[in-house]
């Protein structure tokens, strides 16, 4: 087979991880090729994205573009449990940084951050899929891309971005791939006409409703009036919903009485979709001539909204370091990439699993909450999961147990 084309990066995937990665290298003079799997716009979740992830799309030039199709603002989340509420709101959290930021059907989200890639002159070829990479000792490598007419061709690139998402190329091809620590969960979800959303107190803010102490529900308003609405939870837990996909989902809205209220007469926008078992890990997030970013990392669960942002940080920080390297400079992608990228994660995972271990709950209602505790724990759920100077990240695991035991045994505001 001969070759199509040599580029300095080859970037793998157009969802938010790759075409951030690809405009920060291609601003600073690589040139950039994605390869990406289907035709925009397409479908994938993720809808509720985080305030730190605008400094991503801000260095990568897409902030202004994104701006300009006024999806939902967001300025906090809230959560409900029964009739215990925990608001957060952005403007009180503790890290400097910023305060809101969107609720995206993501197609279209995604669709805005490629669109504007492409105009600032990276070529993305869609519908084409990586189907084999072959790496030499020098790092530079030659994969076979596959276009929808079954045609195949040698992309030679200098380095490789992998951001596929769920379809994890490189940990597949590889063998990289791990198992996670977290146990499988599944969803099952569906975007809604919003016919009541005046209705509600606060119309257009999203609201996660404990539904049991192991399944949750979200609601995700977006400006175009619908919303998105799905259910978390074991796997279990959704057995004794009998039907098809359609009709389990009826039963799901009926069994939450806020949803029956709210979302009893929506129409359904597509047919509900179920995901299930996405908690997936790798045994590194670089190797020779490749980094990997975004979910191809490690996904961890959906409840903290953190998967964009972790996407679109991983582009940024990978992005600059594939720069100095291909520059010429030395890079420890164990210390400067896979370290800081693994922290992020595991302040998240402290987070995901006090979630469901119920620790945040005995946080999140305790009856008279610290203002100020709150409001370190408000900039975890921003995304910054990197400011070590508030204490509940940089002793998260501690600082959560220690406060949720200390509340449990006193049952006193903290
Ligand atoms: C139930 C659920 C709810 C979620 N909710 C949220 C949320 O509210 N907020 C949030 O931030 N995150 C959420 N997430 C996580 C979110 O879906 C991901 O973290 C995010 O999409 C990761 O972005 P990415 O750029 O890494 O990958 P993706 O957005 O998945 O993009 C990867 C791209 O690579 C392409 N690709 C795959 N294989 C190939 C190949 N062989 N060749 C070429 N291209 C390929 C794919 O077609 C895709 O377009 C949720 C996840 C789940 C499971």
């Amino acid at each position: 087979m001969s070759i199509k084309k040599q580029v300095d990066v080859l970037v793998i995937g157009a969802g938010p991880s790759g075409t951030i990665a690809a405009s920060i290298m291609h601003k600073a003079g690589l040139s950039v090729q994605v390869v990406e799997k289907m035709l925009f716009p397409r479908f994938v979740i993720g809808e509720s994205l985080l305030p730190r992830c605008m400094e991503a799309l801000e260095e990568a030039g897409m902030l202004e573009a994104v701006k300009a199709k006024h999806f939902q603002q967001k300025d906090g989340a809230k959560f409900v449990w029964d009739e215990k509420v925990c608001d957060f709101n952005f403007s009180l959290q503790f890290t400097p940084g910023w305060q809101w930021t969107w609720q995206v059907p993501r197609a279209e989200f995604d669709k805005t951050l490629a669109d504007e890639c492409e105009k600032m002159g990276v070529a993305i070829e869609y519908e084409t899929e990586v189907t084999n990479i072959e790496i030499a000792a020098d790092g530079t490598s030659k994969t076979t891309v596959k276009d929808k007419n079954g045609n195949t061709e040698l992309i030679e690139a200098r380095f490789i971005v992998d951001g596929s998402g769920y379809g994890r190329v490189i940990p597949r091809l590889f063998g990289l791939e791990k198992q996670s620590s977290l146990p499988p969960r599944k969803a099952v979800f569906c975007h809604m006409t919003d016919p009541k959303r005046s209705a509600a107190s606060e119309p257009n803010r999203i609201i996660i409703y404990v539904h049991d102490p192991k399944t949750w529900i979200w609601v995700i308003p977006f400006s175009n009036g619908n919303t998105s609405v799905g259910y978390v939870g074991d796997p279990e837990f959704f057995d004794k919903y009998k039907g098809n996909q359609t009709e389990v989902y009826k039963q799901l809205i009926a069994a939450q009485p806020e949803l029956a209220e709210r979302f009893g007469e929506s129409d359904m926008i597509w047919e509900p979709r179920v995901l299930q078992s996405w908690s997936v890990t790798t045994e590194t997030f670089f190797g020779n001539g490749f980094v990997l970013t975004g979910n191809v990392t490690e996904f961890l669960d959906p409840v903290f909204s953190s998967g964009v942002t972790l996407a679109s940080v991983s582009a940024q920080m990978a992005a600059k370091l594939v720069i100095r390297q291909l520059n010429g400079e030395s890079v420890d992608w164990k210390t400067e990439y896979m370290e800081p990228m693994q922290k992020g994660v595991d302040v998240f995972r402290t987070y995901v699993n006090g979630w469901y271990e119920g620790t945040l709950f005995t946080i999140f209602f305790a009856e008279n909450r610290n203002p100020e505790i709150m409001s370190q724990i408000c900039s975890v759920l921003a995304g910054y999961v990197w400011d070590e100077s508030n204490p509940f990240v940089k002793s998260h695991e501690k600082n959560v147990r220690t406060l949720a035991r200390y509340l449990e045994t006193t049952k006193t505001s903290v």
